[in-house]
């Protein structure tokens, strides 16, 4: 039975499986490091000793995978955790040709060989972090009975301006991916499924090149019925972040700041807030030229990042109480001032990880909020009468998952973040 290397214990017979790391020809002595997605190890073939082995180990190269029986023992001289495998038997399972891909060549080159690329440790961790991260936000949500849903993402309308769709035939007929789940998750709400969840691709048709945008990621998508207050949703978002970074940091703290150079901290609760209307005040103050109604530049969101990561000593906060006219035309809006939307974005060391909202689930209210936003109430009838037949008061957010690694781990750019990035102009493998 194949050991996992980490697992390997001293003097104990071993069959470990992994690609050949790094090979050290020597006179009389060959050092071949393997290595598997939990570690490296040493095998250590004294020529004499070992010549029925010399054969397979001659045909040999860097990144051959390999299956090793032989023994586990004690040796202080080695490096690699001190101890190192005596092989019995070496078998090549499939034989690497030389890599196409090295620590120097750029982004693009590493992407045209993700999988290659992916074997990297800093890789294989960064998979790692965020197969933990979902899984301890999916036991948060299932531990308070949340119910998981699957929704289709080829669509026939869009759920938001409809500018960044993409388009496909659909047997002759128009149809779309997806750019959120947004419509199915009211649907669901308005079934009677009470908290809902659905993990899943979200795709973007736009054109752009920032390190934090691609045109399909991982979005995580919450619902919940029953809330009428944003804050009720913030405190449950920071407490899912929360929770999910803890994990995280106490599974793989210290591996992440070894081989991502940074030290990584759960934030305390709860995170700051701050209202549009004094982020813009602030913004002023930084000299910019921006309105009360108008939404941030990229520039702007960067300053206000900065200014309110210094002056909280926190690196998440909430932005509240958006002007409604540059909010989706389905989110509440306050009863005290309508011309405020009853949401939220969560930006994270100032990037924008979430936009939650309170949605409005009254049909009358929605319909008009429809038309005042110049939307075809005739296109959108499929989604407005998920309104027309009870449907409980709700609100919920999304986030990009893809963004949150990119963020957790100090990754420059979204496109090393995910599995397999999909850009403009990238999409391959
Ligand atoms: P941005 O203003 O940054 O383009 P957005 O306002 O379009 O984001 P939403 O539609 O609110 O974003 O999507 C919810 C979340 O999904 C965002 O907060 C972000 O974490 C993530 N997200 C949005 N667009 C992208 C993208 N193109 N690539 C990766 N993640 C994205």
């Amino acid at each position: 039975m194949r050991t996992k290397i980490n697992e390997i214990k001293n003097n104990c017979d071993v069959e470990i499986s992994g690609f050949v790391d790094k090979i050290r020809d020597q006179k009389s002595m060959q050092f071949i490091i393997i290595r598997d997605l939990y570690g490296a190890v040493q095998i250590t073939v004294d020529k004499t000793a070992k010549q029925n082995l010399l054969p397979t180990t001659e045909q040999l190269t860097v990144n051959s995978f390999v299956t090793i029986k032989g023994k586990a023992v004690e040796n202080p001289y080695v490096k690699l955790g001190g101890k190192e495998i005596i092989p019995d038997e070496i078998k090549i399972d499939s034989i690497a040709e030389t890599l196409p891909i090295d620590e120097e060549s750029n982004i693009d080159q590493k992407l045209d060989y993700r999988w290659v690329d992916l074997r990297q440790p800093k890789n294989s961790l960064m998979m790692k972090v965020q197969t933990l991260f979902t899984r301890t936000v999916r036991e948060f949500l299932f531990e308070q009975d949340f119910v998981e849903f699957h929704s289709p993402k080829i669509i026939s309308q869009p759920s938001e301006s409809g500018s960044d769709l993409f388009t496909l035939d659909y047997f002759g007929d128009k149809a779309y991916l997806t750019q959120s789940p947004q419509f199915y998750k009211q649907m669901a709400i308005a079934s009677g499924l009470e908290k809902v969840f659905e993990t899943g691709p979200v795709f973007r048709a736009e054109k752009s090149f920032t390190s934090r945008h691609a045109t399909e990621f991982t979005g995580i998508d919450i619902e919940m019925a029953n809330i009428y207050d944003v804050e009720e949703i913030m405190q449950f978002e920071e407490q899912m972040i929360a929770g999910a970074l803890n994990a995280v940091k106490e599974k793989y703290g210290e591996e992440i700041e070894k081989i991502f150079g940074i030290e990584f901290n759960v934030p305390t609760l709860p995170f700051p807030r701050i209202k549009m209307k004094d982020a813009v005040e602030i913004l002023q103050d930084l000299d910019f030229d921006i309105e009360f109604g108008e939404d941030f530049s990229t520039e702007q969101e960067k300053a206000l990042g900065e200014y309110l990561i210094k002056k909280n000593k926190h690196e998440f906060y909430f932005i509240t109480d958006y002007p409604a006219e540059i909010r989706a035309f389905y989110h509440m809006r306050d009863e005290k001032n309508p011309l405020i939307a009853k949401g939220y974005d969560l930006y994270w060391k100032g990037i924008e990880i979430t936009t939650g909202a309170i949605r409005e689930h009254r049909y009358d209210k929605l319909v008009a909020q429809t038309i005042e936003r110049g939307n075809s109430t005739e296109k959108l009838q499929f989604y407005l009468d998920f309104f027309k037949y009870g449907c409980p008061a709700h609100g919920g957010f999304g986030i990009g998952l893809d963004r949150i690694t990119m963020l957790l781990l100090g990754i420059a750019s979204i496109k090393e973040a995910m599995f397999v990035f999909r850009g403009p102009t990238r999409i391959k493998p």
